[in-house]
């Protein structure tokens, strides 16, 4: 049987105390049958709170960014561990827009997905080539590149998601070709068999950037590609909820 796919949504920093009836809409369709496991990753004020709203369900619930370190001096931070008290379960790491807007690098990115695990937190481990990367040829070595370096030693199935999403795709409306996306979900498959063996081709690599209902179905249907990250299209239940049915059988 294959790999049980993810759909994660992920609200950036959008979501005030009112949104958490969207995350209950969601909860409440998951009573009837559906594909895949969902997560919400709210901003991080509202996680304990979340985590209230839905308790009993089956959402779960991740944060977006984390420090390295458990605790200390570093003013406006949050630590996964305090994630986790909170009640995450997950935390996406290495969101382009962390790399690009708070110039973390892959070494950050990997000693914050140490910090994730040493916390019990799964980490969603984001890489992604931007459009002037794409355009010279150089998805894949960025790619796996990326992968090498923001993965740690520890990382397995069970603790670890992969993202592949193109930065030029994300917010964009813009989405590579089904064919695009298999080459690079292929390149990583391959990496993580030459790195971790068997356990390496059992990670679940999702695939994000643009993802709506009118193209979910297609884009969950590229081999290795096992879930979906989602942006602006998770801000809404109607439009997350619908790109959960592509996920239906
Ligand atoms: C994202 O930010 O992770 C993302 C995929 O955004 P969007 O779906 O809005 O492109």
């Amino acid at each position: 049987m294959g790999v049980r796919p993810s759909l994660v949504g992920n609200w950036k920093m959008n979501g005030l105390k009112a949104s958490l009836n969207e995350a209950a809409a969601v909860s409440a369709a998951l009573q009837r049958p559906h594909g895949a496991d969902v997560m919400i990753c709210p901003p991080a004020t509202l996680i304990a709170a979340l985590r209230i709203a839905l308790a009993g369900s089956t959402v779960g619930i991740g944060a977006q960014d984390c420090h390295a370190a458990a605790s200390g001096a570093f003013t406006g931070d949050i630590s996964a561990e305090m994630l986790a008290d909170a009640g995450a379960t997950a935390v996406i790491l290495g969101h382009s827009e962390r790399r690009a807007g708070h110039g973390e690098r892959d070494r950050d990115v990997r000693a914050k997905a140490e910090a994730a695990h040493r916390a019990g937190l799964i980490a969603i481990v984001c890489v992604g080539e931007t459009l002037g990367q794409r355009e010279a040829e150089l998805t894949e070595i960025v790619v796996c590149r990326q992968l090498a370096g923001s993965l740690p030693s520890g990382a397995t199935p069970e603790n670890t998601l992969v993202a592949y999403e193109p930065v030029w795709a994300i917010g964009s409306g813009l989405t590579p070709s089904l064919a695009d996306v298999a080459a690079v979900h292929k390149a990583m498959v391959d990496a993580l068999f030459a790195r971790f063996g068997e356990a390496g081709r059992s990670m679940r690599l999702l695939y994000g950037g643009s993802v709506k209902p009118s193209n979910a179905r297609d884009l969950m249907s590229v081999p290795h590609v096992n879930g979906a990250l989602v942006g602006g299209a998770s801000l809404k239940a109607a439009d997350f909820l619908a790109i959960l049915e592509a996920f239906d059988a």
